[in-house]
Formats: structure tokens, sequence, C-alpha cells
């Protein structure tokens, strides 16, 4: 299975890249942010729950992302990998997530590290906000967003450069050129992955 994982800072583009890889590779992508959306949506007494963190700009309580999450992934087990966008978000998740992956013997392959400056972030969602619907695409929840990912989310970096699995993609060129270059570092992956598999036969 080729499990990958994207994040960065809100508005990086990651959910946009996520989409994209999941189809060229024929992966399920897995937005942690949608699915609260859809159940924010659906009207349900979890949904009101996320709302009100979602709202304020916070992080959802680890307990009722990984319930969401782990039902998603197990849905999913039988496919050729997941594209994790947006998830894990604090360096409990990736160590949850990576016991859950590794007991199935299917690890995460690569983590993509989207970066792009905060000045261009705050104009790419202050520009999004009026299309996206999203209400929690307002200036006061954006620059929350933004601290919460600073504290809580950017530690990731340092978890997943440890296991030697992080791969640093600059988010600042259109989309095309961002997913050309994720795709090469995930090409150069499987086949070295092929590689290995040869020479071992
Ligand atoms: P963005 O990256 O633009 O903030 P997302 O769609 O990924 O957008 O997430 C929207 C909101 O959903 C977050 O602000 C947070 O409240 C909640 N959320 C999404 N994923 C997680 C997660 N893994 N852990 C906790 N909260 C999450």
């Amino acid at each position: 299975m080729l499990n990958l994982i994207l994040f960065g800072p809100p508005g990086s583009g990651k959910g946009t890249q996520s989409s994209r890889v999941a189809c060229r590779y024929n992966l399920v992508h897995l937005s942690s942010g949608e699915l609260f959306r859809e159940e924010v949506r659906k009207g349900t007494k979890l949904g009101y729950q996320l709302a009100s963190y979602m709202l304020k700009g916070l992080l959802v309580p680890d307990n009722m992302v990984l319930k969401k999450i782990y039902k998603a992934a197990i849905h999913h087990e039988d496919t050729t990998g997941i594209v994790f966008d947006g998830f894990p978000r604090t360096v409990n998740q990736a160590v949850l997530l990576d016991r859950f992956l590794n007991k199935k013997n299917i690890p995460v392959s690569i983590v993509f590290f989207m970066m792009v400056d905060e000045k261009e972030l705050i104009s790419r969602m202050m520009g999004r906000a009026e299309d996206s619907g999203r209400l929690d695409d307002n200036e006061e929840v954006i620059l929350r967003r933004m601290d919460v990912y600073e504290k809580q989310t950017r530690p990731l970096r340092d978890y997943y450069q440890k296991q030697n699995k992080l791969s640093c993609i600059s988010g600042m060129a259109p989309v095309k050129v961002v997913a050309e270059r994720i795709s090469s570092v995930i090409d150069n992956y499987l086949m070295k992955k092929e590689i290995i598999k040869l020479v071992a036969e």
C-alpha cells in the first residue's frame, strides 16, 4: 500500500494536491476536514460538537478525530493506498496513526510538508473566503488556525524527519508545478521499492 500524508499550514494547498495525487495514483483521499464538514452538514450530534471547535479555529479533540479516521481507513483497507489530508495534526495523532498502520503492516510511505510564506497563506485564504462558503474562513478564525498550526501541527515536521519520511515541497508555485514535484518524489519512491524487490528476488 502507498500511504501518503500531506501536511502544512491552512491554505498551503494540501487539499488540492491531495485530490490530484489520489486521482493520479488511484488512492483514496481521506480529508479529515471534509469528513468533519460532512458530519456538520448532516446535523448529527457529533456534527454539532465538531462545529463548536471548527468554528473557533481550534483542533477537534483526538478521541473524536481518531474514531472518524480509523473508521474511514478500515472501510478502505483493501485499497492501493490512502492520502491522509489534514491528519495527523498533532504528534500524538501521528504516534497513534503509526501504531495503527504498523500493526496492519501498512506503514506510512512518504510525508509531504507543504511550505508557503505566511503572507501568501493569508492572502489565499482571504481570497477564497467568499467562494468557499466555509464559516471558518474569516480573518479572526484564519489567524487562530495559523497559530494553532504553528504550535500543534508544525512539530510533526521533526517527528517525520526523524523517521526519514519527510519530503519538503515548496507550495508557492502554480498548482500543476507543485503536483509535478510531488509526483516525482512518489515515482522515485516507487522505483526504489521496485529495485529493492528485484534485488531481493
Ligand atoms: P485547514 O487546513 O484549511 O484549516 P481543514 O479542512 O484541514 O482546513 O480543517 C478544518 C478544521 O477541522 C480545523 O481547523 C480543525 O478544527 C478540524 N480538523 C481537521 N482535521 C483535524 C485533525 N486531524 N485534528 C483536529 N482537528 C482537525
